[in-house]
């Protein structure tokens, strides 16, 4: 796909391939549980996760985060789920001791479901410790892991998560148009039930055939477009390496922190708790968000407000995906000091860009 091609005459994906996509996804989750193609953006596959889960009689525990969280608990009882919910303080990430509570309190519950890394707020839920409490009682973890796999090690088998839901148009650099999820033997027990969603786009229960007899189709027409182009974000991260991917993300969220600091910002997530996506500052009061993202906005730089009740106070960084980069992380740092000098206050910009460079050559 190199020389100028006309999408409107895309060529057919050839069926066979969708089979070595879906191993690819599995080598970068790093697991051998089955890996389910959703013709759709992310959200969708959220939304068949929840929705093949769900019957009157099951208890789940739903974490929510975010407003994903959120849509998650309300598809599970829309399917008549008993939905224990736990909710973190907006844009705060959840406690794994507060989960262990609730758990301890609620021996009925058969599934559990939280977000990775969250990138309305820059926070990071402590998933290896949280799925490690599931896994001890016998419960199916759902992870939404859309934003975070790329920008975090997400070793799926390895930590024992039942379902990993992706997209790859976040940390991958890829298309928004299609997204993945792992299944693991235990969770397809609690999918395969006798009055299990059927016919249905949102039914994993109807795609598990498809995998048994060897994922010629897709359920749908195919959008070729959107196969081509996972295909290429798969060739870049496995050229780079998925470890180095993180690394990447790593790099530039500890050097955007380092930049922020030098300014005399305010960082709302502590370092141990922060995703690698973005990173989030409390605006000084006397600085109005609105006019820091419009002077970004014309320098065609990406601070945006957090997203959520009660977060529009944040400032966001973006450095996910092709913004993970040296170039990026200093245009951001440089951008936000310059606001704030605009605003009347004291922002050392030269530091803050030295602290930005030392991180990267360092
Ligand atoms: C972006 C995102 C989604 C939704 O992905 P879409 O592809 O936009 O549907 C879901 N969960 C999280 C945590 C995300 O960051």
């Amino acid at each position: 796909m190199t020389e100028a091609w006309n999408p409107l005459y895309a060529p057919a994906y050839p069926a066979e391939r969708y089979a070595i996509l879906a191993r690819r996804i599995g080598a970068i989750l790093m697991t051998d549980n089955d890996v389910l193609l959703v013709q759709a953006e992310a959200v969708v596959a959220l939304e068949a996760v929840a929705t093949s889960l769900a019957r009157p009689g099951l208890s789940a525990l739903n974490i929510v985060t975010s407003s994903y969280g959120g849509w998650f608990g309300q598809w599970l009882r829309r399917g008549g789920a008993e939905v224990i919910e736990i909710v973190a303080r907006p844009g705060r990430q959840i406690e794994a001791e507060t989960i262990a509570t609730a758990l301890d309190a609620n021996p009925g519950v058969r599934a559990l479901a939280l977000v990775h890394a969250e990138s309305a707020s820059g926070i990071l839920n402590p998933l290896p410790e949280i799925v490690a409490l599931a896994q001890a009682r016998g419960i199916v973890t759902v992870v939404d892991a859309v934003a975070s796999v790329g920008g975090h090690a997400l070793d799926v088998t390895g930590l024992g998560i039942d379902i990993a839901v992706i997209g790859p148009q976040k940390a991958l650099g890829g298309p928004a148009g299609v997204s993945a999820l792992s299944v693991s033997p235990r969770a397809w027990e609690l999918i395969m039930h006798d009055n299990a969603p059927r016919n249905s786009i949102l039914s994993l229960a109807d795609q598990k055939a498809r995998v048994d007899g060897g994922r010629g189709a897709l359920p749908g027409t195919p959008a070729p477009l959107e196969f081509f182009a996972l295909e290429a974000a798969l060739d870049r991260v496995e050229a780079d390496g998925v470890e180095q991917t993180v690394a990447r993300h790593e790099k530039a969220a500890s050097a955007t922190r380092a930049g922020l600091s030098a300014l005399g910002a305010s960082l709302w997530v502590p370092a141990e708790q922060a995703s690698n996506l973005v990173t989030t500052i409390s605006a000084p009061t006397d600085v109005e968000p609105t006019s820091v993202m419009r002077f970004a906005g014309g320098l065609a730089v990406d601070l945006t407000a957090g997203v959520g009740t009660g977060l529009s106070h944040l400032i966001r960084l973006n450095h996910t995906g092709p913004r993970a980069t040296f170039q990026t992380v200093l245009a951001s740092v440089v951008t936000y000091g310059e606001a704030l000098r605009q605003a009347g206050l004291a922002a050392d910009v030269g530091a803050a860009s030295e602290a930005v460079v030392r991180a990267y050559s360092g």
